[in-house]
């Protein structure tokens, strides 16, 4: 069956709520390039529509009551928030889950050295990514570096007109006759994602002989040394800081929007932030509900869901047991029936039809930008591997409710069967017996370091993340 174009069917008002949903999210995106920067802007907005952080509403000893909203924020890279439905916890909740870490190259533990007159910081490149993509790209560096003594610095370069960006070399075509024959997995190789960061040495004063802080100059690292004091002056970072810090190299700039009728958005990190902003906005923009409305927003997906902010970790249910508690409803088998008789969206992106490889999908099951959110049934590889295959009676369920709000859905497969595959945070939620499906927006050009979308999918997005939170409630 063929699905709507989106745009056909928006009226003016329509195509302006649109756009200024589009413009909102670039602006997200601008100020949110790692999950640490992500959290910080939803904290902010969740402050400011009324949530109550966890541990003050415990400390305080709140009572919390329909309409609630309160939040809790894991090692400041995950977040789970709330808002208190009129029915007890144990008859289910309706949950979206979004991931917000995104492939990228991480700063290793002792990153910097000097090779031909430039200071290189050494990389591990974090996630899927086509290596060959991050050479000769402008590169910014945000993260932290927390010192022993407890103090976290924040940093953040590369963003700002006049702030200087890094980058990784590439051969020059002239050279490149062995290069070219190797397979493009091996054309830059991880261990070659040295990130170059400066070229002039420690300057030397003529009349003392010493370096510009008073030190010795060393010969033979001058450059590094130069890029080691700047370190010092600017950030008081000493080169052992690199140990306890979290640097993550992303592509410089800001999002953009794309083609002549700028109906998409060309940004790095849309995997999977473009359903992460519409998931924690449909919850704001939520009201008091049946059930108890949630959003999550978990690290890690990229690597496995792994460790203590990767939705394997129980911090989400840790958070689901102090809200049962603080509404007075708490019981361990209270608490596993919250969890059984939810509802969930994983909120996770799908890749979109893409004209350049038309051989690697098939064309009825596949996404196509600006045909609306979709329903992605099964994800995984080889005969469905490592999925969670929706409930029949869970995606008829949402079908009826999607229709009856008008929002526009496509369903789809990641791609042809057996050219390759992929997960979501889906199956792990499935674990405790929750209706769980997977639904996000169409991305082409997938963990490159800029995605494209079309605002049209992220406005259904939101349409249907809303419906979904208001309306869901089919039990397992
Ligand atoms: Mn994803
Ligand atoms: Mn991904």
């Amino acid at each position: 069956m063929e699905r709507l174009n989106a745009w056909n069917t928006y009226d003016l008002e329509m195509q302006k709520a649109c756009n200024e949903l589009a413009a909102d999210y670039m602006s997200f995106m601008d100020r949110s390039k790692t999950e640490r920067e992500c959290i910080d802007f939803f904290v902010n907005e969740a402050e400011k529509n009324g949530y109550t952080e966890l541990s003050r509403a415990i400390a305080e000893k709140k009572r919390l009551r329909p309409g609630d909203g309160v939040y809790s924020v894991w090692m400041n890279k995950s977040m789970a928030l709330f808002r208190i439905g009129e029915q007890p916890l144990e008859e289910g909740m309706n949950i979206l889950g979004a991931h917000i870490d995104s492939p990228r190259l991480d700063i290793k533990q002792n990153p910097l050295f000097e090779e031909g007159g430039f200071a290189m910081l050494d990389t591990h490149y974090y996630g899927g990514i086509k290596k060959y993509q991050y050479v000769t790209l402008p590169l910014a560096i945000h993260g932290v570096v927390v010192k022993k003594n407890g103090e976290t610095v924040i940093l953040n370069i590369g963003e700002d007109e006049d702030d200087p960006v890094f980058f990784i070399s590439d051969l020059l075509v002239h050279l490149s006759q062995e290069q070219l024959k190797k397979p493009a997995a091996e054309v830059i190789e991880g261990e070659a994602l040295d990130l170059i960061v400066g070229n002039k040495p420690l300057i030397i004063d003529a009349n003392t002989k010493a370096g510009r802080e008073g030190k010795e100059p060393s010969g033979k690292n001058a450059v590094r040394d130069a890029v080691m004091a700047i370190l010092k002056q600017n950030y008081d970072m000493d080169e052992a800081d690199f140990e306890s810090a979290e640097l993550e190299v992303v592509p410089a700039g800001r999002a953009r929007e794309a083609g002549f009728d700028r109906s998409m958005v060309l940004c790095y990190a849309q995997d999977d932030r473009v359903c992460a902003y519409p998931s924690f906005r449909a919850l704001m923009e939520t009201g008091l509900t049946a059930r108890t409305a949630c959003t999550l927003l978990v690290d890690k997906e990229e690597i496995g869901s792994v460790g203590a902010t990767g939705m394997r970790s129980r911090f989400f249910e840790n958070a689901l047991a102090e809200v049962m508690e603080l509404c007075g409803q708490y019981s361990e088998l209270g608490l596993r029936r919250a969890l059984a008789s939810s509802c969930m969206l994983s909120a996770d992106v799908c890749s979109a039809f893409d004209p350049g490889y038309p051989s690697c999908f098939e064309a009825k099951n596949t996404a196509y930008l600006g045909r609306g959110l979709v329903i992605t049934k099964f994800t995984g590889s080889k005969g469905k591997l490592g999925c969670n295959d929706a409930n029949a009676e869970y995606t008829a369920h949402l079908r009826g409710l999607f229709e009856e709000a008008g929002v526009l859905t496509q369903t789809a497969e990641i791609g042809r069967v057996d050219a390759g595959g992929g997960g979501t945070i889906a199956y792990i939620l499935a674990l405790y017996g929750m209706n769980v499906i997977d639904s996000g927006v169409p991305v082409l050009s997938m963990h490159s370091p800029w995605e494209a979308t079309s605002k049209a999918d992220i406005y259904e997005a939101l349409r249907g993340y809303k419906t979904f939170l208001e309306k869901a409630g089919l039990r397992g």
